[in-house]
């Protein structure tokens, strides 16, 4: 990467901006101070930190809603609405009192980690978020809990939630990865799929070492093998098919060469 380079995705909405870029400290502070300028509310910046780049590109995406939901219709009115911090998060959890807990990301993210005790309702996308609370038969006056991987989604999630009648919801505050910045030992268990060449953070925000990207799929695999054509090493699912070798180019070398 070049010293002046910036890298990511920010995606941009009559809802509002959101994004992921990364780049040196430097870049990455006038990119800050320009948003500040340009922006007529509070910008709320989380950083970290990466030896490698974590993306290819930089792409800037026009779209209707920031978090797909096929419901452009809702809009927060207000940058709070039932936030937790984690410490509160915490506090909840550890009162007493009865709470239901309900991770909002898909199911390929909820599969290599969640709260302890969290229900995954299994969405394929975000926009089975309604169907699955109208299917739940979750009481409406249950105290609900729900988190996502940075808090943007829930965004959306509790106005579902509230627009269905539910009475009592949460909504974690900067999400997973800014609940493992503060407890890192704490309710997490597992590791946290991250939309970057990182897959995942463990429970230190530290990229894995656990997951990687399926050549054959594009899904979170866990097997470790060494590709039988390159000698690299990389991760498969669990469904794998294509005899040991990790690219369509190693494949493509091996039906020519067989063993
Ligand atoms: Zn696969
Ligand atoms: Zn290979």
């Amino acid at each position: 990467m070049l010293d002046n380079e910036m890298v990511g995705l920010v995606l941009v909405s009559t809802e509002g901006i959101n994004g992921t870029v990364a780049g040196t400290e430097e870049v990455i502070s006038q990119f800050k101070e320009f948003l500040i300028e340009v922006a007529d509310s509070d910008i709320h910046f989380k950083d970290s930190v990466s030896e490698l780049q974590p993306f290819k590109r930089a792409t800037v995406d026009i779209r209707s809603e920031i978090v797909g939901m096929k419901r452009p219709d809702l809009v927060p009115e207000s940058p709070e609405n039932q936030h937790l911090t984690p410490t509160e998060w915490n506090e909840v959890i550890e009162s007493g009192e009865p709470y239901l807990l309900i991770d909002t990301r898909n199911d390929y993210e909820t599969k290599i980690g969640k709260f302890k005790g969290a229900i995954d309702p299994g969405l394929k996308s975000f926009g089975e978020w309604g169907d699955y609370l109208r299917n739940s038969e979750i009481p409406k006056d249950t105290h609900v809990l729900i988190y996502c991987t940075g808090g943007i989604r829930c965004e959306k999630a509790i106005l579902e939630m509230q627009e269905q009648g539910f009475e009592k919801v949460n909504q974690l505050k900067d999400g997973i990865l800014g609940y493992l910045a503060e407890y890192p030992e704490g309710y997490w268990e597992g590791e946290c799929f991250v939309f970057d060449d990182r897959v995942a953070v463990d429970a230190n925000l530290a990229p894995t070492s656990t997951y990687g990207i399926c050549p054959c799929c594009g899904l979170v695999g866990s097997n470790k093998v060494v590709c039988n054509v390159c000698n690299q090493e990389f991760f498969t699912c669990d469904s794998f098919g294509w005899k040991g070798v990790c690219s369509k180019t190693c494949k493509d070398w091996r039906d020519k060469h067989p063993l």
